[in-house]
């Protein structure tokens, strides 16, 4: 998933070491939560439309469920390893805990370019999938989601599967299924609405006037879609630049207008991998950078919404003065070299876990309904989703005042002690 050098559950033990020293954590907890409690790895025979059979790999990694069932998305990518999964797993434990939600944290990955494959092909890999882990999944005891290349369609055959192997309809051991399917109204933009519920809370703490500020963005997929158009919808921000990953040239270009990006015209302009037809922008009058450009724009709010260790030390010192707040809108995209320029620089940061709570937020609304087989409005949906991300934030700032600590530190702490919390009452440490 990303470079050699950069190894995402290093950083994520990393992050933990740092905030147990700080909570004073006893060694055998410690030592229960820097690893997953299990994983699995797990090969997926799939029959090609050639007739071929190809064996791809799975991983499913459950990192704790003392506070309810792992819960985590499924990631289809080219570069997919076993630490990724295992850092987001560990991520997806501390998200659960901060949006407080009463679920545990897990993550799944597939190590495939889902491009590449035709409708037929994905479908039997996403059943291919459920048929090997299956036993190991259900709604009390893991909860897969979609994530970076799955989609609500394959959800949605994921949990026939699912249900075809049980003998009973469950619609709840899995989320962010299609509307009509079991899916909740509102889960498609909770991620990246969510983001920007937590950014117009820091904008009121920071006393930043909403409508007056700009913002640029990383990755136009599902996340960064929804935080752009949310941006300027929610918030009456303009949003000046978005950037995404050219699935044809196998490159990155940012797309700006100096007026503001009309997110929902980049939308309608864009595939179902992220790809923003640059012909069609440019023909709208977008101006079309490097990939880089984003990060580097003068503006009030960055919002990396692609993947993970992104902002580098070198990257982190072309941000421009004027940025004042970092959004994480994707898991992991700070490298804990960037945490520091950021902190130095007095740059207020919205962490990862924190900011981009709102997808697995209305999963958890996704399966209560499930569980209760009555459906909620769409602005129900986005109300709640509305509450519970304002209360997350609200306790973590709370934190980092009361302890003078970065939102990062604030964050970890919040969530730490949640699930140590849970796993005392539950005995086991
Ligand atoms: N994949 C999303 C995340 O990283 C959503 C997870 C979920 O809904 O379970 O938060």
């Amino acid at each position: 998933m990303t470079s050699k050098s950069f190894n995402p559950f290093e950083v994520a033990q990393q992050q933990f070491d740092q905030a147990a020293d700080q909570l004073k954590l006893d060694d055998h907890v410690r030592a229960i939560l820097r690893w997953p409690m299990r994983e699995f790895r797990f090969q997926i025979p799939v029959r090609m439309d050639d007739g071929s059979i190809k064996i791809f790999f799975g991983y499913r990694v459950q990192h704790n469920d003392a506070r309810g069932p792992a819960k985590g998305g499924i990631r289809f990518h080219p570069n997919e390893t076993l630490d990724t999964v295992r850092a987001l797993a560990m991520w997806m434990t501390w998200k659960c805990a901060v949006a407080d939600i009463p679920l545990g944290g897990g993550k799944g990955g597939v190590v495939v370019d889902s491009a590449t494959l035709s409708v037929g092909e994905k479908e039997r890999l996403c059943r291919g999938f459920i048929d090997g882990i299956w036993k190991n999944l259900g709604p009390r005891i893991d909860v897969p989601a979609p994530d970076v290349g799955t989609t609500p369609q394959m959800m949605g055959w994921m949990m026939d599967e699912y249900s075809k192997l049980t003998g009973q309809y469950v619609p709840g051991v899995i989320t962010g299924k299609p509307v009509g399917s079991g899916g909740s109204l509102g889960r498609t933009e909770a991620t990246g609405f969510g983001v920007i519920f937590t950014i117009r809370e820091a904008m009121r703490h920071l006393k930043l006037e909403a409508a007056r500020c700009t913002a640029a963005v990383q990755g136009f997929g599902n996340v960064g879609q929804y935080a752009a158009i949310g941006f300027s919808e929610l918030l009456g921000g303009r949003v000046l630049a978005v950037s995404c990953y050219d699935r044809h040239d196998k490159t990155a270009y940012t797309f700006g207008r100096p007026d503001g990006v009309d997110g929902r015209f980049l939308q309608s302009i864009t595939d179902q991998y992220g790809t923003i037809d640059k012909a069609k922008a440019q023909a709208a009058g977008y101006v079309i950078e490097g990939g880089d450009a984003w990060l580097s724009k003068d503006v009030d709010v960055l919002i990396p919404a692609a993947l993970e260790g992104q902002l580098t030390a070198e990257t982190a010192d072309r941000i421009s003065p004027q940025v004042k707040m970092v959004a994480e809108g994707a898991n992991g995209p700070t490298t804990p070299e960037a945490d520091a320029v950021l902190k130095q620089r007095g740059i207020f940061l919205i962490p990862d876990f924190l900011c981009n709570a709102g997808g697995v937020t209305v999963s958890y609304f996704e399966s209560v309904q499930n569980d209760a087989n009555y459906y909620w409005e769409h602005e129900a949906v986005l109300r709640r989703l509305d509450q519970k991300m304002g209360a997350a934030f609200q306790g973590v700032l709370k934190m980092a005042l009361a302890h003078d600590v970065y939102m990062r530190d604030a964050a970890y702490m919040v969530a730490i002690d949640h699930v140590v919390k849970a796993m005392e009452l539950r005995g086991w440490v």
